[in-house]
């Protein structure tokens, strides 16, 4: 039986915006087809994990005080967590995590949190509390060679800079930045987004894509996914689309 192993980081900090919901879709959208779904959790003061022994690391978003603080625990792993991603063990990061995967993130005190560095962008926040990227999110992504549109919802006040290959195109919303037309960072195993939704339960082609590229990794093989009844979440993302997309105050 096909089995994945997700390390969900920091749940009990990084989960200001429901972003464990994409666990319980990544879980669901497994044990559907008949796979295992394998959840390790990891937070301060637990045993190091192996990031290299997983098939998929998960990280949610939280607020900056929350980023300073796991931010000084995470950076013990960097080295480890390098050697994961460049082996292709995949990672999705949301939000605050997507930040600190980054060279920092200067919170809108000023503060500046000292991020992995993994990848080159950079985040700062305006310090102005009320000048945050808030409400629902449209982009157009590609992958596997499907154009699609992802769904989210985003919340943040860090603007994030020096993206060499965004996650996708802004339709509706504003993405790494007030008046960006990009949004997100894209690598084969990486996907790092402002979108919270949770991200997974709006977009099951993209849950099935990370899902596909895990297994065929770590089976060497080509799996074969069987199609889940997505009536619902389809006729769901026709109604948002249209609501986003083609109402006139379409703003981009
Ligand atoms: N605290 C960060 C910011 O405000 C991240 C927010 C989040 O994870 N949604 O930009």
């Amino acid at each position: 039986m096909y089995e994945l192993k997700v390390l969900y980081l920091y749940p009990d900090i990084l989960e200001l915006y429901g972003d464990f919901g994409n666990i319980q879709v990544l879980k669901y959208r497994l044990e559907q087809r008949g796979f295992k779904a394998i959840i390790d959790k990891y937070s301060i003061g637990d045993n190091p994990p192996d990031f290299k022994s997983y098939d998929l690391v998960f990280a949610g978003g939280g607020a900056d005080q929350e980023q300073s603080i796991l931010s000084k625990d995470l950076i013990k792993y960097k080295d480890n967590i390098k050697e994961a991603v460049e082996s292709g063990v995949f990672f999705l990061l949301i939000c605050g995590a997507y930040q600190l995967f980054g060279k920092y993130y200067k919170g809108v005190e000023g503060n500046v949190i000292p991020g992995l560095s993994i990848f080159d962008y950079y985040t700062e926040a305006i310090n102005d509390r009320k000048k945050r990227c808030i409400g629902n999110t449209v982009i157009e992504a590609e992958f596997n060679g499907i154009k699609t549109e992802i769904i989210g919802f985003e919340n943040h006040g860090g603007q994030t800079f020096d993206v060499s290959t965004p996650f996708g195109k802004v339709l509706y919303g504003h993405g790494n930045k007030f008046g960006d037309n990009q949004e997100g960072f894209f690598l084969s195993n990486v996907i790092a987004t402002y979108l919270h939704g949770p991200l997974l339960s709006k977009n099951p082609l993209l849950c099935d894509y990370i899902i596909k590229h895990c297994l065929d990794r770590k089976y060497n093989d080509n799996v074969i996914l069987q199609p889940l009844d997505d009536n619902f979440e389809n006729s769901v993302r026709k109604q948002l689309l249209n609501r986003f997309l083609n109402s006139d105050n379409n703003k981009k």
